[in-house]
């Protein structure tokens, strides 16, 4: 049974045997399929959350796109009531 690995850096699926791993001392496992990866990580000391070409990046980003359309669809329902209001008091004088 083979275990699918991800690259703990960009995300992207590992072919077998062509990736590199690292052992931290918090004996966390830390899996990079590029060179691109390790100097993002360790040399340039990038974060894959903030890094655009990483999944990580992606997935946040989709969250972050969500909660801004929920926070815009709210303001739209808070506005709509006040201007139905606004309206029946125009129509009343
Ligand atoms: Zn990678």
């Amino acid at each position: 049974m083979a275990v699918i690995q991800k690259c703990t850096f960009c995300g992207s699926a590992l072919p077998q045997g062509a990736a590199k791993l690292y052992v931290r001392k918090d004996a966390k496992l830390i899996w990079l399929c590029s060179n691109k990866c390790e100097k993002n990580m360790h040399k340039l000391g990038r974060k894959p959350r903030e890094t655009p070409w990483t999944e990580e990046y992606k997935i946040e980003k989709k969250s972050r796109m969500a909660a801004q359309q929920h926070q815009h669809s709210q303001e739209a329902e808070e506005a709509k009531p006040a201007k139905k209001a606004a309206k029946k008091t125009g129509s009343k004088k």
